[in-house]
């Protein structure tokens, strides 16, 4: 039985306190944490209609505030805390998690506000704390990365002797009806779209302009469907993990539609990062202010929020792992192995789409893997550093379920 703090309460941290509330048998005591109270009051209350868990409890409090941090996990006591906020914020609650006595959990990893790069090196440099500490740190408990990185640990386990060739292949062929829409924090989407593409290949990383290399390839139930290669951040400590690894990609499906709406966000400024000054006339009239805006930031006022497209979203999203490498008989195979999920039956479920869900689902299976004892590892971990058997077995149960291919040809 645990005690866990949700920080964050926008779409994915939706669906984990639903999925959290769902399984009492492990959780139970909630509090969910964020920056406007009036959301996690919202989220408490919704939450506890839908699954009748009772007395979840809410906080404010800014999670790049480590003093405030630090009071609120004296005050609460959780055994695991689960951040679900922005990854700006990891930092902040890794070092709340040490000098509180709490254990750790993410979907993303670090990424500084003034520059679209992330690596896990901030994150592993703590590795030593949190070992010393006793606490465990899991990282990268979302989709992708997440169940693909835990694909990959179940694959390695029952399937090959040498993992040689890895594509992680990301589809999203649902609909949400919107001009222009992003499925997850618009900053946080865009940010990682317009960087280079980066992958491994032969030990050393190979760079790509944006989105400069994309192919068809066929998702299950789905069809053909344009995929770009990305720089992922579960592809850095995969190939750590699996050094038999020759090649590693990352793809992800774009429509003509959005792709056409960000060249042109791109074009005119808006996809900027940095502070830009600009006149504004003041709220009650009486003049003007210069203030200082960040175009992305202002872009993600005025866009769709993910939260809200769920409604009228049709169509599935379907991710998995294409793999090839030495069996455990010593021949070579394939191996697919992927998830697809309905934004519809989502929706149903916790009232946000299916990437939400995809993400949602994963981290509360991550936390009860740590509070049944079956995760705990002192330090800093990735997810692929765990027995992926328990993990699998509940993606099952818990909505996720998952499928195998054996032997086909991967189109890559
Ligand atoms: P949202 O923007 O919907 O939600 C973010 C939440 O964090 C909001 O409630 C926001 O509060 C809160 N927040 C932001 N800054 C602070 C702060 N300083 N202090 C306290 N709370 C803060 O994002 P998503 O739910 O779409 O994404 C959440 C995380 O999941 C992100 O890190 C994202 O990168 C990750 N993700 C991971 C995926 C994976 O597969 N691994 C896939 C999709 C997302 P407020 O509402 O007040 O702004």
């Amino acid at each position: 039985m645990g005690k866990v703090l949700i920080i964050g309460a926008g779409g994915v941290a939706t669906v984990a306190a639903h999925k959290i509330a769902q399984n009492a048998n492990v959780f139970n005591d909630i509090m969910i944490a964020s920056r406007t109270k009036a959301k996690c009051d919202k989220l408490a209350a919704a939450v506890e209609k839908a699954t009748g868990f009772k007395g979840i409890q809410t906080a404010r409090v800014d999670a790049d505030n480590v003093a405030e941090l630090v009071a609120l996990f004296s005050e609460y006591k959780p055994d695991i805390v689960v951040n679900l906020a922005l990854p700006y914020q990891d930092l902040t609650i890794m070092e709340a998690c040490l000098q509180t006595g709490c254990n750790y959990l993410d979907t993303a990893n670090y990424e500084p506000k003034d520059e679209a790069h992330f690596e896990y090196s901030w994150q592993w440099a703590y590795r030593e704390r949190f070992e010393k500490a006793g606490l465990t740190a899991i990282l990268g408990c979302g989709f992708d990365p997440g169940v693909t990185s835990i694909y990959t640990a179940y694959a390695a386990k029952h399937h090959f002797n040498e993992i040689q060739y890895l594509d992680i292949v990301d589809c999203n062929a649902g609909d949400h009806h919107k001009a222009f829409a992003t499925n997850f924090n618009p900053e946080i989407n865009i940010r990682e779209i317009t960087q280079k593409g980066l992958y491994w290949e032969d030990g050393k990383w190979v760079e790509t302009e944006p989105l400069e290399i994309h192919k068809d390839l066929t998702y299950p139930e789905i069809g053909p469907r344009d995929s770009y290669l990305l720089h992922h951040e579960e592809i850095e400590s995969l190939v750590i993990n699996y050094p038999t690894i020759k090649r590693a990609r990352f793809w992800m499906t774009f429509g003509q539609q959005y792709l056409k709406h960000l060249e042109v966000i791109q074009n005119i400024g808006m996809s900027r990062i940095d502070e830009i000054e600009y006149e504004a006339p003041l709220a009650d009239g009486t003049g003007t202010a210069k203030v200082k805006i960040v175009p992305l930031q202002f872009l993600k006022a005025v866009l769709p929020n993910p939260q809200d497209l769920g409604e009228n979203y049709e169509g599935q999203t379907s991710i998995g792992c294409r793999i090839r490498g030495i069996g455990k008989d010593g021949n070579e195979h394939t191996y697919y192995v992927y998830n697809n999920c309905s934004h519809r039956a989502a929706y149903e479920e916790t009232g946000m789409q299916g990437v939400s869900y995809t993400t949602g689902v994963p981290a509360m299976i991550g936390a009860m893997m740590f509070l049944t004892g079956k995760w705990v590892k002192p330090g800093v971990h990735n997810v692929e550093e765990f027995d992926p058997d328990p993990f699998m077995e509940q993606l099952n149960k818990q909505g996720l379920p998952w499928h195998e291919l054996h032997d086909i040809d991967l189109e890559l």
